[in-house]
């Protein structure tokens, strides 16, 4: 074996990850890892990836380099491994002398594991670091960047050839979420290493749901994203918009309508830039409109939904804008807005862009995409070159089929007016004379006078919209650009107009925000969005994201750091009271059992008891025994190593020392123990006087969780530990209700 662990894999997942087993490839993927073989990693964006070589890096004994091209992606790596009890550092422009000297130092004595740096970082000190620490892997994340074939060339990568040269000996793990065949070849070329193992994932994402929703005008949007949104309070979300002033009118309207939301665009300031986005991180605005300038570098795993108010260039870019929605696994929605007024913006971009005929080709897939009626994510897989047969039942067609009929007589009725106008006239105007508009410019030009005039109108404009988007796609008319976008028959048009043969059309989806409303329902709407009904579980989930979110802030660190949401789900389902309980949640690591599970536990149990619920202990008994242990020794919990500790005589000083932890958290276990009965006396460390101190503050500010207004209440003269003391007390002798 060329690895120092004594451990398989599997242990180093549920420890220091909190996973119950791999994903897909991930497992073989870091086999091979461990025998020294260079690998080149395609996984869509969530798919996990970063596992595969994060775990290789706490089996092997040296230092694993990581280069990763966006500094914000870096900081946010090296937070999720630390707040995982996984040593790691990253060296960039961010820091000073001093921390960059201590940080060497840290990976030259091996206390780091993994070392996250830029490119260009990483070769200019490239000599320095092979000669002074041992590098035992290096994984190259956003691998495609080195290849001017990719869509994101950053010449700093093409330096990285040297890196196999220089140290042949040491594998090389290439990572990325987009390659196509040749980048792919090109990256295992450039980074010489053309005998890697290439491991592609699939790229679907099951999670996302996928819906398209075509010919919406501008108002009709905005007022169904708005309910849309005050569907999902405290979700957050990012609205993706063609140009920076869609981004701010669109946040304006949110704004003006109560909704914590924020533009963000590249004519914004830096700082302007990176203060929303942080915002966005910390879950303190959860929508972003935002032109596609918005989400490199965001790695939120708890983004829930994300809304195209137009339509993308391409599918790659509108894949991985969607992909940035459900990272963490849970389900996400996906709406895309498509019309045909982007459609020839966007054509008219392609048209004058350097490379006219890759660009028209691409939008013409996106356009089908959006026209389809048939599975969505079946055409998104193929066109990744990932062959499906099965419909999806996650997308708006797969839900709801499109129904057909004859739309003979339909299309007539509009090719008719087409014609008796002189092919002079362009969508609007012409649903306005099949409606029987009585307007300024119709009457003008004696357009009511001709036979078709108000033939359609038993057909609502949104209907009619969709009817000629649909004629434009069948190729019945189509539309003269250079002529004020008039409309003109085409030769198969005539062949319906005059009879000779006949055509199928799609009745357009029935949306209630379209549908013609009562007043009633109208001032109902306006009144206030009525919150729908809350279960149990979605109310200690809210409490619960309320802790983590002060735990995040005391951390300086977003809150899907210190665990996501799919954890703080599963706790509200299954109510763990005990830190062994705990642990078998999702994403719930050693470290991070002992550095915040207190504080979910006692939310926890004070739901519990407040809601006097009955919990149902065989969840835990049915979910696998969690951490596997080392060498058969029990896992004991870490407030009953504290409490052995404590019955061998030794201090609370002592006990810290010897455990490399705070004298707070000591104190911590202490109560735990306490509350456990395995400690009855509280004397040593709190008076009596103390205690009702506290009582009273707690029913001051109305609350015994209010810890931090307990403290702030009492001035600052009551430390934090004597609080918890105090707390303890009061909880175990029941004596907190007024
Ligand atoms: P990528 O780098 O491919 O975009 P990440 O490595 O960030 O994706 O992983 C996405 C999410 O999936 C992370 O929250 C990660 O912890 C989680 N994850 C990875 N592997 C597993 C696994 N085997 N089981 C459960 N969750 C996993
Ligand atoms: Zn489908």
């Amino acid at each position: 074996m060329n690895h120092t662990a004594t451990q398989a894999p599997e242990y180093y997942l549920k420890t220091y990850f909190g996973y119950e087993s791999f994903r897909p490839l991930q497992r073989e993927i870091i086999g091979d890892i461990l025998q020294k073989k260079d690998a080149l990693i395609l996984m869509p964006t969530g798919g996990g990836k970063s596992i595969c070589y994060q775990i290789p890096a706490l089996m092997l004994s040296g230092i694993t380099i990581v280069v990763s091209p966006l500094i914000s992606l870096m900081k946010d790596q090296v937070d999720s491994l630390i707040a995982n009890g996984v040593p790691a550092a990253f060296l960039n422009s961010t820091l000073s002398f001093e921390e960059e000297g201590e940080i060497i130092r840290n990976c030259m004595e091996e206390n780091i594991k993994l070392l996250y740096l830029a490119p260009e970082r990483l070769i200019s000190t490239f000599d320095f670091l092979s000669q002074n620490i041992k590098i035992q892997l290096i994984a190259i994340d956003e691998a495609h960047c080195i290849s001017g074939w990719g869509h994101d060339f950053r010449p700093e990568y093409t330096q990285l050839s040297v890196l196999k040269q220089k140290l042949p000996h040491v594998p090389i793990v290439a990572l990325t979420a987009t390659a196509d065949k040749v980048t792919r070849k090109d990256i295992l070329s450039q980074l010489r290493i053309p005998e890697a193992k290439v491991f592609i994932a699939s790229f679907n994402r099951p999670n996302l749901s996928l819906e398209v929703r075509s010919g919406w005008t501008e108002k009709n949007k905005s007022s169904a994203i708005l309910k849309y949104i005050r569907s999902k309070p405290h979700e957050s979300g990012v609205i993706y918009c063609l140009s920076r002033k869609i981004t701010e009118k669109i946040a304006a309207f949110l704004q003006s309508n109560g909704v914590n939301a924020s533009f963000y665009h590249a004519g914004m300031s830096p700082g302007d830039r990176s203060r929303v986005q942080e915002a966005f991180m910390n879950d303190t605005t959860p929508v972003i409109v935002a032109t596609i300038a918005f989400g490199m570098g965001i790695d939120k795993s708890n983004i829930r939904w994300v809304i195209h108010y137009n339509l993308p260039k391409n599918i790659e870019g509108y894949y991985q804008e969607i992909g940035r929605a459900g990272r963490d696994g849970l389900p996400s929605d996906t709406i895309l807005y498509y019309n045909y007024a982007d459609l020839q913006i966007l054509t008219r971009f392609a048209t004058e862009s350097g490379q006219p005929e890759l660009n028209l080709e691409k939008l013409g897939r996106i356009q089908q995409f959006a026209e389809s009626d048939v599975c969505r994510r079946k055409i998104l897989l193929n066109y990744f070159a990932e062959n499906t047969t099965e419909n999806c039942g996650n997308c708006d067609v797969c839900k709801n089929p499109p129904k057909h009929f004859d739309g003979t007589i339909l299309i007539q009725k509009a090719l008719s007016a087409v014609m008796r106008t002189q092919e002079k006239v362009g969508v609007n105007l012409l649903i306005d004379i099949l409606r029987g508009s009585q307007k300024q410019e119709i009457i003008e030009k004696n357009y009511h006078k001709i036979k078709t005039f108000g033939s359609g109108v038993g057909i609502s404009a949104f209907d009619w919209k969709h009817y000629i988007l649909q004629m434009l796609n069948l190729g019945v008319i189509e539309m003269a650009y250079d002529e004020n976008f008039s409309l003109k028959v085409t030769e198969l048009g005539k062949k319906i107009l005059f009879g000779t043969s006949t055509m199928e059309m799609v009745i357009p989806k029935d949306y209630e925000e379209i549908r013609k409303k009562s007043t009633k329902e109208k001032a109902f709407e306006k009144e206030a969005f009525i919150p729908a009904v809350v279960t149990l579980e979605e109310r200690l989930f809210d409490n619960l994201r309320l802790v983590r979110k002060k735990l995040a802030q005391d951390q300086n660190v977003p809150p899907y750091i210190i665990f996501h949401d799919t954890s703080l789900k599963e706790m509200a389902a299954y109510l763990p009271v005990s830190m062994q309980e705990l642990r078998q949640i999702y994403g719930v690591s050693l470290t991070k059992s002992e550095k915040y599970g207190y504080e979910m536990l006692a939310e926890i149990t004070r739901f519990i008891h407040e809601n006097q619920i009955i919990r149902k202990k065989e969840v835990f008994i049915s979910k696998p025994q969690i951490v596997s242990a080392p060498q058969n020794t029990h896992k004991t919990p870490t407030h009953e190593v504290t409490f052995i500790l404590f019955k061998e005589g030794l201090s609370i000083e002592a006990i810290a020392e010897k455990r490399m932890l705070n004298i707070s958290t000591i104190h911590t276990h202490l109560q735990t123990c306490y509350l456990h009965h395995l400690i009855e006396d509280h004397t040593p460390y709190i008076s009596e006087e103390e205690i009702n101190l506290v009582a009273n503050a707690a029913r001051v500010v109305g609350s015994p969780e209010k810890i931090k207004s307990i403290y702030e209440f009492l001035e600052d003269k009551v430390e934090y530990l004597v609080i918890r003391w105090a707390i303890a007390v009061l909880k175990k002798n029941d004596r907190l209700s007024p």
